[in-house]
This record gives C-alpha cells, structure tokens and sequence, in this order.
C-alpha cells in the first residue's frame, strides 16, 4: 500500500522511511522522486528526480528499469541528478544490466544549484543546494508566466495584440512556484531557497520528531529535527506541507499525534504527513 495525499493540483503518491526508502510519484508532473522503492504505479513516468545517492533513495533504480522493460515502456527514464551522480549513474546501471542479461540504462541530467531545465511546454524545474555530507539537490517547480506591465493595462486588447505582434517589450515575467522538493538536509535550506516555502506544494522532510533523537545528533546526520522546523513554522505560505523522511524510531501513529500536538493549528491543518494513518510503516 501507499500514501496518496490529493492537494488542489497534485497527487503525492508513494513512501518514505529515514534510511529504510523513499519514493514518490506525482502524475501531473509525470515525475517521480527518488528511487529508494520502484513503485509499480508510477512506473511508466517520464521524469526521475534523485536528491542524492544515499541508497535509501537510490537503491531500487535498477528494478525500476526492470519495471519498465516488463510492461513495454519504451522510452527512456531521463534522471535528474546532482551532476556527480549523474556521471556515474549509467556506470553504476551497467553491473546490473549484465546481471540481468538486459541493458539497464537512463538518459541522466547532471544538474548543480542554480541550473534550470524546462520539463514541459509550460513547466520549469529549478535545482537548489540542500545540506547533507554527499552531492544533493532539492527541485523547484514553477510556470512562467507573463504578466502585462502595469503602464499597458489601460490599452484596449487589440492594441495589446499589435503591440505583441511587433515583438514590444510590454510584458514582465512572473514565476508561479508549484512544487518544492527537499528532502534528506538540513534545515537551513529553508533560508537559503526561500521559494520552498512560498510554494503552492511544499514537500521536506523532518526525519526526527522529538527528544528520542537529539537535535545535536540529528544536526550531525544532516537531517531536520521537528525542534528546528518549528522555528520556521510562521513562513510556511504553502497551501499543502508535506512531510516525510519519519525515522522508524516513531510508529506512523505517533507522527500523526507529534506533528498534531506540536505543530501552530493553522500551519497543522495544511500539513500532510506522508504516514499511514495507523497500524505499521508500509513493509
Ligand atoms: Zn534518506
Ligand atoms: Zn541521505
């Protein structure tokens, strides 16, 4: 089974365990995150979005592959990838392509902080650095939009229309922030790429929830504490937080009861954590 989280735009799909897997799938970007589980029903996607190369996140490409090849998709995973993974990343599928008698193989994107790459006709992806001890990266999902300057509004649609035909330079161009991804880092991405929480979608992890983890310890894994996201709990505008990444020290009850005791109401009412509701974790 997996968690699906239905916001107004996008289906989060999929699970996520600190250490143990993470792999998420959201259709209406026809991309996944992170491989950490080959999640059958997002098999077929076009993009994958690799935060790192820890193999929690990682480790389950190569049956994803085998997926694919199974059920006839034919066109090849373009991974997204911090450029160093990125580099060995067909390098390290060619083992498991000769055990498996089959090549394994994926168009990989080698992306740094800053670089920007146009997914679709209407959709953009931005990396971001995040803090962790190996080559990492977050997405940033946005729309470009043009937006008419304000000394052209009054102008009458057809003398906008000729002005735009003649290649006038009447419009600014506004980015609407849709979906941010952040996961295995410490908190302070949230300061150094701002739009994460400015985004219609927020998804970040808060691998550890209370005093079992301390934060010192939790700060050496480069992972973030519930203690330290608390302090940047007024800036979340988003209109869903999800969070995800739960060490198994807290049974999926538990995160729910946390996140609900700890958390501003306000803030708590928008946040999504990826759990299931009771019982044990997905295995
Ligand atoms: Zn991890
Ligand atoms: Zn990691």
């Amino acid at each position: 089974m997996l968690t699906e989280i239905e916001t107004e735009r996008y289906t989060i799909r999929g699970r996520s365990l600190g250490g143990m897997y993470t792999a998420l799938h959201v259709p209406e970007l026809d991309a996944l995150f992170d491989c950490g589980a080959a999640l059958r029903s997002g098999c077929a996607a076009r993009n994958l979005f690799l935060s790192h190369a820890h193999v929690d996140h990682v480790g389950a490409l190569p049956t994803l592959l085998g997926l694919r090849g199974l059920t006839g998709v034919e066109r090849p995973l373009r991974v997204f990838a911090p450029a160093p993974v990125a580099e060995e990343l067909n390098g390290a599928l060619a083992g498991f392509g000769r055990l498996h008698r089959w090549p394994l193989e994926v168009e990989a994107i080698g992306l740094r902080a800053g670089d920007e790459y146009k997914v679709r006709a209407d959709m953009w992806v931005r990396a971001f650095q995040t803090f962790h001890p190996v080559p990492a990266l977050g997405y940033q999902f946005f729309r470009r939009v043009d937006k008419l300057r304000e000394e052209f509004k009054h102008l009458p649609g057809h003398e906008i229309g000729r002005l735009r035909r003649e290649g006038a330079d009447i419009f600014d161009t506004a980015e609407h922030l849709e979906l941010a991804y952040a996961t295995d880092t410490l908190p302070e991405v949230l300061r150094h790429t701002p739009s994460i929480q400015r985004s219609r979608v927020a998804i970040v992890e808060c691998t550890f929830l209370d005093a079992r983890k301390p934060l010192d310890k939790a700060r050496a894994g480069c992972h973030i504490h519930l203690h330290e996201l608390l302090k940047y709990a007024d800036g979340f505008e988003n209109e869903a937080l999800i969070l995800m990444h739960f060490s198994q020290l807290y049974r999926p009850a538990e995160v729910h009861r946390l996140l609900a005791e700890r958390l501003p109401p306000a803030l708590a009412a928008r946040t999504h954590p990826l759990a299931p509701p009771d019982g044990d974790w997905w295995d």
